[in-house]
C-alpha cells in the first residue's frame, strides 16, 4: 500500500553544520539541493545598505557566503543563522529558519506529535512521530488545524494494522486497498488462496463468505483466547485477549512475533461461529477498557514487537480475564 514514510536516505537536516560558522546554518527549502561543502565564506565587505535593510526586517547581516549574491542573516529574536539570497533581503521578508523550526516543534507538541524534520520534496510538508510511534507525513497547515482541534490526526499505519488484524482473525489476509477505490472496502485473500473485495464492516463482524471454497462465516468455529507474551531480554510481559478462526499454533506468525518473544496460551475457548466470537470479544474489550483504563497498554509501549494496536493489557488483569472467559465457556457449552 502506498503510504507516507520516511524518505530514502534518512532524515533531512533542517540546518547544516558549516565549519566556519559557530552555529548551525538554516537553509531555505529552495536551496536544499546545494551541498554543505558549497556554503563557504565569500570575501568582500558587507554594504551598509544591506545592514539597514536587514535591521528593518529583524536581522543582522552576519557574513557573506557561497557567492556574491548570498548572505548569512542572524535573527534578532533567536540568534539563529539563515542563508538568504540578496534578492530575498531586498524584495521580501526573509524567514528565520530557527524561529520556523521552533514553531514547528511547538505546534507539533500542541497537536500531540513530535516534529522530526521537513520533507525535502515539499516545502509545505514535514515528518512527525505520532503518539502510537508511527511516522506521519503531513502538511504544516494541517498540523495547525489539529492543534486548534478542527481535525483529528489519523494514523494510516494503525488503521492498516487494525484492518490486517481483523482479517487474520477471520482466516483472511489483508492484501490492499479496494481495487475499485471505495474507502469502505478492502481486497483480502482467503486461506484457500482466493482474493475478493469485502466491506471492512463485514470483515470486522466476521460476516464474510469465500466465493471460491464456500467457507461460510455462519458455520465456522472460532476461538477466544488469552495469551501471555514475554520479551525476557526487554523485561516486558503483556497479555493479549483476542479471537481467531485459526489454530493457536499459528500465533507467532499471526501476531508478527519474532523468536525473542515467548508465547503462553493461558486460556482458549471454542465458540460455534466467528460472528459470535467476534461479538463477545468486542463487548469484553469495551467493558475492560471502561473498567480498567489503567491496565490498557498504549500501543507505543509495544510498537515494533507485535503487529496489533489494541487488545493488549497489563498482566495484572490475567485473573479477571480468565474468570470472564470461564464464564463465557459455561454460557456456551460445546457439544
Ligand atoms: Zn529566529
Ligand atoms: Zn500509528
Ligand atoms: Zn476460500
Amino acid at each position: 500500500m502506498p503510504k507516507d514514510t520516511l524518505p530514502k536516505g534518512g532524515p533531512v537536516p533542517c540546518s547544516l553544520s558549516i565549519p566556519h560558522l559557530d552555529r548551525p546554518l538554516h537553509i531555505p527549502h529552495r536551496s536544499r539541493h546545494i551541498p554543505a561543502l558549497d556554503w563557504t565564506p565569500h570575501p568582500g565587505p558587507i554594504k551598509p545598505e544591506w545592514q539597514a535593510l536587514a535591521a528593518q526586517k529583524g536581522f543582522r547581516v552576519h557574513s557573506r557566503i557561497r557567492d556574491r549574491l548570498h548572505l548569512v542573516l542572524a535573527c534578532m529574536i533567536c540568534g539563529a543563522l539563515t542563508a538568504h539570497h540578496l534578492h530575498t533581503l531586498r524584495t521580501a521578508n526573509p524567514a528565520c529558519g530557527g524561529c520556523q523550526h521552533r514553531a514547528r516543534i511547538e505546534t507539533a507538541q500542541a497537536a500531540g506529535l513530535t516534529f522530526l524534520h521537513r520533507d525535502p520534496e515539499s516545502r509545505h510538508h514535514g515528518f512527525y512521530r505520532a503518539a502510537c510511534g508511527h511516522v506521519l507525513r503531513r502538511n504544516f497547515g494541517f498540523i495547525e488545524r489539529v492543534m486548534r482541534g478542527e481535525v483529528d490526526i489519523r494514523c494510516e499505519d494503525c488503521l492498516q494494522l487494525r484492518d490486517a488484524e481483523t482479517a487474520r482473525k477471520q482466516g483472511w489476509t489483508l492484501i490492499d486497498r479496494d481495487p475499485l477505490g471505495s474507502d469502505n472496502y478492502r481486497l483480502y485473500q482467503h486461506s484457500c488462496g482466493h482474493r475478493q473485495r469485502v466491506a471492512r464492516v463485514n470483515m470486522q463482524w466476521g460476516q464474510v463468505d469465500c466465493a471460491k471454497c464456500g467457507s461460510s462465516w455462519t458455520a465456522r468455529k472460532s476461538y477466544l483466547y488469552l495469551v501471555r507474551l514475554t520479551w525476557a531480554d526487554q523485561g516486558l510481559s503483556l497479555i493479549k485477549l483476542g479471537y481467531s478462526a485459526n489454530p493457536a499454533k499459528r500465533f507467532r506468525h499471526q501476531l508478527g512475533l519474532d523468536s525473542s518473544a515467548k508465547i503462553e496460551v493461558l486460556r482458549s475457548i471454542g465458540l460455534p461461529t466467528g460472528h459470535l466470537a467476534c461479538a463477545i470479544e468486542k463487548k469484553l474489550h469495551a467493558d475492560l477498557r471502561k473498567r480498567f483504563p489503567d491496565q490498557v497498554i498504549p500501543p507505543a509501549a509495544y510498537a515494533g514487537l507485535i503487529n496489533v494496536v489494541t487488545e493488549i493489557y497489563h498482566p495484572d488483569l490475567t485473573g479477571h480475564i480468565r474468570a470472564r472467559l470461564d464464564k463465557i465457556a459455561r454460557d456456551h457449552p460445546q457439544s
